[in-house]
């Protein structure tokens, strides 16, 4: 159902409150020719309405040569901000930046975050953001995991279909994402609610099956027939199955780089008001698949680079797969059982 403007400038504020927006504070609002309408004049209003000096920076678009994919997310190459020193001293200038238009992974984007200036990144349609306003208890609980993440040495994944994994960490540091942004230098996406680390390079071992039911993204994609991939020294070596196996290997072999192959981010969905079944209710080209990567219970691994984790891996090709019915172990201890959530104290 379409949101109003009320409705979606009260999740705005909610989302403004959260991550502690004060009065006088600069904001700036990062645009480009996919930023949903409702969604610029809403967040627009919104930091006004809380006293904020707001700027609009509007960038055009990059990288269509390059992708395959309309998908913000699918590749990462250049952002608008390379070489653009004039709007990289804008945003480091303000004390938030809305991203509505995605700016991921990009090394200015972390030369921002290292001035304190916070990012928040929204991009999913209005209804999306209204269904999933983050809440403090997002934020609790999605720091339990990460404190869970941090203090182990493994994390092993298993599953009906065949997963038998194996990922050694503890080189990179637990990440979680709530949906907003409440420390100076934060980065965050609304929506999100799930908790992840990157597995220590090159040393992740065994099977993945991306089970019937499964979702790829960027495809958008529900799996009609496993794919099986085997996972050697840290990256997927063999990409084995039907039609959908065929089919990823194709789209991986576009980017024609080996990192893309690697094991990126692991760990766990924690967001009860995102649903598994949603993607398949949405034109492929409405949705980036939050609800996908944050329903309760999944495990969400990528392929692909490591640099957001603070490793030196850079691809343009990322891939995020969420798995059904998997069993996650920290060292000995389950936080997920056949899919579902244990969840344990902070
Ligand atoms: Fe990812």
């Amino acid at each position: 159902m379409p949101v109003s403007d009320y409705q979606l400038i009260e999740s705005w504020k909610q989302v403004l409150t959260l991550s502690k927006l004060q009065p006088g504070q600069t904001v700036t609002v990062l645009t480009s020719t996919a930023t949903h309408p409702q969604t610029l004049s809403c967040a627009l209003i919104a930091t006004q309405s809380m006293g904020a000096i707001v700027n609009r920076l509007d960038l055009p678009p990059v990288n269509a040569e390059k992708a395959f994919s309309r998908d913000s997310l699918a590749y990462l190459g250049t952002t608008p901000l390379t070489g653009n020193k004039a709007a990289i001293a804008a945003l480091k200038e303000s004390d938030l930046v809305l991203d509505l238009m995605t700016l991921l992974f990009s090394h200015e984007q972390h030369d921002i975050l290292k001035s304190g200036t916070k990012i928040l990144l929204a991009v999913e349609p209005p209804e999306v953001l209204a269904r999933l306003v983050p809440t403090e208890a997002d934020r609790t609980r999605v720091l339990a995991a990460a404190k869970l993440i941090t203090a182990a040495r493994r994390m092993t994944v298993t599953s009906p279909g065949g997963t038998e994994l194996s990922c050694p960490m503890g080189d990179f540091p637990a990440i979680a994402e709530y949906g907003f942004v409440d420390e100076p230098g934060r980065w965050d996406h609304w929506p999100s609610g799930f908790a992840l680390t990157f597995p220590n390079d090159r040393q992740t071992t065994g099977v993945i099956v991306i089970d019937k039911g499964d979702i790829l993204l960027p495809q958008k994609h529900y799996v009609s027939e496993p794919i099986r991939l085997t996972i050697e020294d840290g990256y997927a070596t063999k990409i084995e199955g039907g039609i959908d196996a065929a089919l990823l290997r194709d789209y991986m072999e576009t980017f024609n780089d080996p990192e893309g192959y690697a094991i990126s981010h692991i760990g766990w969905g924690l967001q009860p008001r995102a649903r598994w079944s949603t993607l398949g209710l949405y034109d492929r080209e409405a949705t980036i698949g939050m609800d996908a990567r944050a329903f309760e219970g999944n495990f969400l691994f990528s392929l692909g680079p490591n640099n957001e984790g603070g490793g030196d891996r850079t691809t343009t090709c990322h891939i995020d797969i969420p798995l059904r019915n998997c069993t996650v172990r920290l060292d000995d201890k389950v936080v997920v059982q056949d899919g579902r959530v244990v969840d344990f104290r902070a």
